[in-house]
């Protein structure tokens, strides 16, 4: 064993995980405080439909500023959260605050945009998931359609029948649901007509690599094929350059993502940039 081996191999092993135990710690006990003094903020990147041109929705993205480690990225403190009962919290805020924020939205008349939301899969797997999403827009006096539930592959391959099941009622509560970063969890695509989905989103790694080798393109393209013969909408995520848009949009994929068109932005900067848009089109009749 690596005891009897002896020396400072052992040593050196149980430090690190030592370190990165405490490390974890730390952040979880920070977590609890950024919880309290509302250090987290909701990011909005755009999702384009690709044959108008027009934003319909948005991405609600949780970015953490932290006071002593400075920013954090979710995909470093999102699975930490998900070890213990912090990523519930997490989800609740996130669930509540594009709730408020569709609210404001709505009252300050801007045009229609629909919210996706990213569900960890603590969160999906919650009894109570189904109720508490219709208390909160209750609360807002919310439309379900305003709201898009982000499940990803993986997690929806794993707990297949229970996901199934959530899944129908969430939809019967009338809430569009999204397939995220698909392509990645080494499902096979007939697995999609068993899963009761609006849209699949498609993995940036496919997007990236479609524009030099054949194999990534040939990916794309089958997804977007089965996606439509079973009535379901195609985002491409994590499109960077107008090359990639061109593909895309000869394959006939539905909607794109990516900094191409914008980065996650503040409330405040995507209202202006929907003005703007606004405006242009105006001059333009
Ligand atoms: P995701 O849901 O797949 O989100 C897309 C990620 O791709 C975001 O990273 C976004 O900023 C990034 N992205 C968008 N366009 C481009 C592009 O053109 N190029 C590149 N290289 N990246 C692009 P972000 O914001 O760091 O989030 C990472 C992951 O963390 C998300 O992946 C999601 O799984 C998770 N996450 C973020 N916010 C939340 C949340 O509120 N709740 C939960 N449970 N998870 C979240
Ligand atoms: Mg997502
Ligand atoms: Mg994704
Ligand atoms: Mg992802």
């Amino acid at each position: 064993t690596v005891k009897e081996s002896g020396g400072n191999g052992y040593c050196f092993y149980t430090n690190e995980i030592k370190k990165m135990n405490e490390e974890k710690l730390y952040i979880q006990n920070s977590i609890r405080k950024a919880l309290e003094n509302n250090e987290f903020t909701l990011y909005y990147q755009p999702i384009i439909d690709i044959s108008s041109g027009n934003v319909d929705a948005v991405e609600a993205l949780i970015r953490w500023n932290h006071p002593k480690l400075g920013p954090i990225s979710p995909a470093t403190f999102i699975p930490i959260a998900e070890e213990t009962n912090l990523i519930q919290l997490i989800g609740d805020w996130v669930l509540r605050e594009v709730c408020r924020q569709s609210k404001e939205w709505k009252k300050k008349n801007m045009p229609h945009i629909q919210i996706a939301v990213n569900i960890s899969i603590k969160q999906f797997l919650q009894a109570d998931l189904v109720q508490s999403i219709s208390n909160v827009l209750q609360t807002y006096n919310l439309d379900p359609f305003c709201l898009k539930l982000e499940i990803t592959e993986s997690m929806a391959m794993h707990h297949m029948d229970y996901v199934r099941a959530q899944l129908q009622s969430l939809k019967e509560l009338g809430i569009q649901l999204a397939i995220d970063d698909f392509g990645t969890g080494y499902s096979s695509l007939s697995y999609l007509k068993k899963l009761p989905v609006d849209m699949i989103k498609i993995d940036r790694t496919f997007i990236q690599d479609m524009v030099k080798h054949s194999y990534d393109l040939s990916i794309v393209r089958a997804v977007i094929q089965v996606a439509h013969s079973l009535n379901m909408k195609v985002v491409a995520e994590g499109v960077e350059t107008s090359e990639q848009l061109k593909i895309l949009c000869s394959e006939r994929c539905d909607k794109a993502q990516g900094y191409y068109f914008s980065k996650p932005l503040l409330a405040k900067e995507l209202e202006q940039l929907l003005q703007n848009k606004m405006k242009l089109e105006g001059r333009s009749q």
